[in-house]
């Protein structure tokens, strides 16, 4: 009877140390739970930052337009607010006083590539070479190399978020408040888009070279310092970032998705309009 016991008991935990060995990795280490990650995480992707005060960062993509890209940084300056531009080195290179005067008035410059194509569809010499030549003409304009690297479309593949971070040092950001106003929808529904979507922590994409986004701009500014926004810009909202609470499983979701939706592809965009 002893002998089987100890058989039972051996066999038991032998059982328990296999189980325990194939545990799935603990939470922290979860890929999905990149985005958002703390300081003290090795955080590269960022949706949205978790923060401890109403702070948001808005985000501007796609310039600097000749015309547009001025008034809103007029706006910007009346409201006292800093905020992040994604430029197109091509664009740079045709407006470098406009973007090194963004720099001048405290605005964030971050790379968007040289000419918008999507790196999930390219060779990596190809991406070095759009994220290298915009780089340099970043530095040339405002005499400071970018940290933030913002791929067109949010296309990028895992292997390519490592491989460039670990080459340009870039926190890759994408984002979490989308009013798709590169649609065209209108100032009124690119604001109310804006307004139900922003939460502290969030960071808004916009895009400087469509009128009706900056024709949105000032009432959209003023309701979110109504309602008790902070704005920053996105290296100073990830500097800003906190530990973590435990998220409910509804939260993941929204942030996974916008982590992995790239589209719309360049193909299924409206000719004459770019997406992100
Ligand atoms: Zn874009």
């Amino acid at each position: 009877m002893f002998f089987y016991r100890l058989l039972l008991f051996c066999f038991a935990t032998l059982i328990a140390t296999l189980w325990l060995g194939g545990e799935p990795t603990p939470a922290t280490h979860d890929p999905t739970h990149e985005e958002r990650a703390a300081p003290d995480e090795p955080g590269i992707t960022f949706n949205s930052v978790h923060v401890a005060g109403a702070y948001i960062a808005m985000t501007f993509d796609d310039g600097p337009s000749a015309t547009l890209t001025p008034k809103l940084l007029d706006l910007l300056a009346a409201h006292h607010i800093k905020a992040t531009f994604f430029v197109i080195g091509e664009n740079v290179a045709e407006h470098p006083e406009i973007v090194a005067r963004a720099a001048r008035e405290g605005h964030e410059i971050g790379n968007h590539s040289w000419s918008h194509p999507n790196f999930g569809k390219m060779s990596d010499e190809n991406v070095r070479r759009q994220l290298w030549r915009t780089d340099d003409a970043i530095k040339n304009a405002t005499g400071k190399r970018p940290t933030l690297l913002r791929p067109p479309y949010g296309s990028i593949t895992a292997r390519e978020k490592r491989w460039i971070h670990d080459e340009f040092g870039y926190q890759i950001i994408l984002w979490d408040v989308d009013p798709n106003d590169w649609k065209r929808p209108g100032p009124a529904v690119v604001r109310n888009r804006i307004l139900q979507e922003t939460r502290p922590g969030s960071i808004v994409l916009s895009h400087d070279i469509h009128p009706g986004t900056i024709e949105a701009m000032p009432s959209t500014l003023d309701a979110l310092e109504a309602k008790g926004f902070k704005f920053v810009t996105v290296s100073e909202l990830i500097r800003a970032a906190t530990a973590r609470p435990a998220r409910s499983p509804a939260e993941a979701p929204v942030n996974v998705r916008a982590a992995v939706t790239p589209s719309p592809s360049p193909t299924s965009a409206p000719s004459g309009d770019q997406a992100q």
